[in-house]
């Protein structure tokens, strides 16, 4: 425990506020798959300017800070936001993808994946030693690489709509893993280029007064069912701003209204906002506008109505994706990582020819009790 005070230079009682506070918690469960790390720790919540997810390990070659990523502050409105931001500064449109954020670092001999959270993970981790090279780091060493990790094989995001069956990490940040600097996106797509690194998308360079440009790249995304876009300062001296599709909106309205009992309120809430702001400002006729309030409606209605449905029928709601493992030791891993992050799973081998491959279902324990005792004549409140 000391070690963490002492890595993020905390007073006294800043060091006993942590402790008192319950913010610390365990980054991994110790295994031989992690042979680099002692003890890990993350934050589970921002601390002075330490960002939730930040980690600290005890590794055997010494103690590392890994710093969480950053809120990225979400835009409702093009104009006048970006202007407000960014005013005559230059930014880059970068693909917002969906997925689930990797801090990709390297401890002792090893690479690591890091969840959001600040969780290791050991699925993500044996993809990233497949995926990844260690040159960079031995270029880079005190850097992380900030992917998202998207595909169908993935246990927290599971998405088709990029064309990868397995998963795969686009780096959208290279930062320094102590003090979080990000290097510009030039610097970035020259790294990508000579490590043969997969970078996001940047469609287009341009300044916050190009309405119909950038106006265009949304409609685009929007129509290949893309999430956003992340518009970014490229010398990375600004934070960021995000902005999402009504594609993404709509999506994710339908996934937590299926899961209705799991999700909070403000979830819902807020995509619907955004899809008012969205209207009044891209000004849409009668047509469109129609369209938009059945897409609403319809991604509301529909995925409740058929967890109800499923429930009425004595089914079990829950999500489920497929997982490719490689190693059996990793798959038991994974197991113990899931009871650490506390989710109500279960895993089923469909086959392990080559390698593993895992129905994973993720039982809705929440929307499921809800239906079931509404169904029984309880009330909602
Ligand atoms: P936040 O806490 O950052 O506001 P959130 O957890 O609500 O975010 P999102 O709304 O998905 O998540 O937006 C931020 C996330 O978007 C980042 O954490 C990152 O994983 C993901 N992302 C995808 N593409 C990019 C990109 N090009 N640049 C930055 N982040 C990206
Ligand atoms: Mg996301």
């Amino acid at each position: 425990m000391n070690f963490v005070a002492k890595a993020l230079n905390l007073s006294t009682s800043a060091a006993d506020r942590l402790e008192e506070r319950n913010i610390l918690r365990k980054a991994i469960v110790k295994h031989p798959f992690f042979p680099d790390i002692v003890e890990a720790f993350r934050l589970e919540k921002k601390f002075g300017f330490y960002e939730d997810g930040t980690v600290v390990v005890k590794a055997v070659d010494g103690v590392r800070v890994f710093r969480g990523f950053p809120k990225i502050r979400r835009i409702l409105v093009l104009n006048p936001a970006l202007k407000k931001h960014f005013r005559d500064r230059e930014i880059a449109l970068e693909e917002k993808m969906n997925g689930y954020n990797v801090r990709v670092v390297k401890i002792g001999e090893n690479l690591y994946g890091i969840t959001r959270r600040g969780l290791i993970c050991p699925y993500t981790t044996e993809k990233v030693r497949e995926r990844f090279e260690d040159d960079f780091f031995k270029d880079y060493p005190d850097y992380m690489l900030c992917c998202e990790a998207v595909g169908l094989a993935s246990p927290y995001v599971p998405s088709d709509v990029y064309g990868i069956k397995e998963l795969d990490f686009f780096i959208f940040d290279i930062r320094d893993s102590r003090t979080n600097d990000s290097i510009s996106i030039r610097e970035k797509e020259e790294i990508a280029e000579s490590y043969g690194l997969n970078m996001v998308k940047v469609h287009l360079v341009t300044h916050s007064d190009d309405f119909d440009g950038i106006k265009r790249v949304i409609d685009e995304l929007n129509s290949n069912r893309r999430e956003g876009i992340v518009f970014k300062d490229v010398e990375m001296k600004l934070n960021p701003l995000k902005y999402t599709t009504s594609y993404a909106n709509t999506s994710d309205l339908r996934y937590a209204f299926r899961f209705f009992g799991e999700y909070a309120r403000d979830f819902m809430l807020a995509r619907i906002i955004r899809e008012a702001f969205q209207s009044f400002e891209f000004g849409e006729g009668e047509e469109e506008f129609n369209d938009r309030c059945l897409r609403l409606g319809r991604a509301i209605l529909e995925p409740m109505v058929s967890s109800i449905k499923e429930c009425s029928e004595g089914k079990t709601i829950y999500e489920e994706s497929i997982l490719v493992f490689s190693s059996r030791e990793v798959l038991d891993l994974f197991k113990s990582h899931l009871r650490l992050l506390g989710v109500d799973f279960k895993l089923e081998i469909l086959d392990e020819a080559k390698k593993i491959r895992v129905k994973f279902k993720r039982i809705m324990r929440g929307t499921n009790d809800r239906i079931e005792g509404i169904l029984k004549g309880s009330t909602w409140k």
